[in-house]
């Protein structure tokens, strides 16, 4: 292993036009750091032979001048991406040896942009859950641990993997989704940046659903300015998802560095728990202060339905699972148990193939779509989340520009440590993240400090429907005031 794995995005863009390094070299560098992380359990298929050769097209295209904005930045990609000739399986049994014949829109943007795939990451199973312990290739490793201590932490989930390998240096980027803090969570539990965009803004076809009135995928990278640079990629419309929107894709980069003056950043008082660590409170106050040093201006804001969001996210979330789900019953796709008629092979196969959280999820979905339950639960979902977007548009509507709170209630935790008895323990790491799926907004995580044992803590930034820019503004200056964090090696 070499520095190169070091390097921020942007640095390495820069080496490989100066030519102070190849992206073969530069891709070599991160396989070697995957073979020496695979305790790790970030990747759960390596693609070396096509790292390889798609990092020499891309040294061809620097020689010939053709580079694209990407060209030869060696890339992980989460396992719900459909990658053409390469499995796919969600980190479901279900899936089992799944080999689309198709790439992802995303993931053929980031291709043609010239990125280079170094393999698959791991994630919670159909990506649910906050700390990619439902995988059926087993839990990811942080690799941040507390001060003096051996136990392996979460990265977060369930974009576990993507968080993992990109603060453990294996890649320097990755694509990850984010339905209820997928991305935010895992980012923030790892000192990486993690964005959400508007729902809309990047293509959902060839990714593997969850709930697809929620679900939406970006990047998670080791800066604001490297996460601004791979959504630009991820980004635009896709006539084949006919929920993305139609609206140019600016170029994010340059909202690095613009002044945040007279922004008007809310505070909301409903996110200020009872027993949240005081630590994360103080973390608050100190990314608050950082932006009005910046100019920005702060205001209290209320958003009354808070509350309400996390139960309703898991009403609504594990219905469009049921539903969606409803497609693994053996016939098409990867597993099949036989039984003597094909009820039985449904029910064998669903049995055996889906894990104990995601039967979970699709007994509840079923359970709030059933006759006699449905305008009890769904509807009334539905009409909570009406109300919490309508809370966020309240409050913009009143000048505000984005909204700051705590990325997470708290710093990763120990594998094996939350949820156990009750998942609802697990549920509730999803508190300060769910509100902004639930209204289609944009969020950024980005690291802010420490906590009394080490570990990393992130702030988010909510902002408007297709503001994403303002988010990278304010998001910058986060991260030039907190610093940078990395982890010690131990693995
Ligand atoms: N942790 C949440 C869940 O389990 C969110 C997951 C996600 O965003 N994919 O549903």
């Amino acid at each position: 292993m070499t520095d190169l794995t070091s390097l921020t995005l942007a640095e390495a863009r820069k080496g490989l036009a100066d030519k102070t390094f190849t992206s073969l070299e530069l891709t070599d560098a991160h396989l070697s750091a995957i073979e020496a992380a695979r305790v790790l359990n970030a990747f759960v298929m390596e693609t070396p032979d096509q790292a390889r050769d798609m990092a020499k097209a891309a040294d061809d295209k620097i020689a010939k001048g053709e580079a694209g904005p990407l060209a030869g930045i060696p890339l992980g990609i989460k396992d719900l991406f459909a990658t053409k000739g390469v499995r796919t399986t969600a980190c479901s049994k279900i899936l089992g040896n799944f080999v689309p014949t198709y790439e992802s829109t995303i993931t053929s943007q980031l291709w043609r942009d010239g990125a280079v795939m170094l393999g698959k990451l791991n994630n919670d199973e159909f990506a649910m859950g906050s700390s990619n312990e439902t995988s059926c290739f087993g839990p990811v490793g942080n690799p941040w641990r507390r001060d003096g201590s051996n136990t392996t932490l979460v990265p977060g989930g369930s974009s576990g993997g993507s968080a993992s390998a990109v603060a453990a240096l294996l890649c320097m980027g990755a694509t990850a989704t984010d339905t209820g803090g997928s991305i935010r969570q895992p980012a923030a539990f790892t000192a990486t940046v993690g964005i959400k965009p508007t729902y809309g803004r990047c293509s959902r076809w060839g990714i593997v659903a969850f709930a697809s009135s929620l679900d939406q995928a970006g990047p998670i990278a080791r800066s604001v300015r490297d996460s601004a640079m791979l959504l630009r990629s991820m980004a635009g419309h896709d006539p084949k998802d006919t929920t993305s929107v139609d609206i140019p894709v600016p170029d994010y980069e340059a909202a690095i560095g613009k002044s945040v003056k007279g922004m008007r950043i809310g505070i909301p008082k409903e996110y200020r728990l009872d027993g949240m660590p005081a630590e994360i409170e103080k973390l608050w106050e100190a990314g608050a202060a950082w932006l009005k040093a910046a100019g920005a201006e702060l205001v209290e804001v209320s958003l009354p339905h808070t509350k309400y969001a996390l139960p309703a996210y898991y009403i609504v979330a594990p219905a469009e699972a049921s539903s969606n789900l409803a497609r693994y019953d053996g016939v098409r796709y990867g597993l099949r148990d036989q039984g003597r008629n094909i009820k039985e092979l449904y029910e064998n196969t669903r049995a055996e193939g889906f894990g104990a959280e995601v039967k979970r999820r699709v007994m509840i979905g079923t359970y709030v779509l059933s006759a006699g339950y449905y305008d009890a639960y769904y509807l009334r979902a539905q009409k909570v989340r009406t109300l919490i977007k309508k809370d966020f548009e309240d409050c913009f509507a009143k000048g505000v520009d984005a909204i700051l709170t705590p990325a997470t209630p708290s710093a990763a935790f120990g594998i094996g440590e939350k949820g156990g008895a009750d998942p609802v323990e697990m549920y509730l790491n999803d508190i300060f993240t769910v509100t902004v799926n639930m209204a289609g907004l944009p969020g950024i995580a980005v690291p802010a400090g420490k906590d009394a044992q080490g570990l990393p803590l992130g702030l988010q930034l909510i902002g408007r429907p297709f503001d994403e820019e303002t988010l990278f503004s304010l998001g910058e200056v986060i991260e030039q005031a907190a610093g940078r964090f990395t982890p010690a090696r131990w693995w």
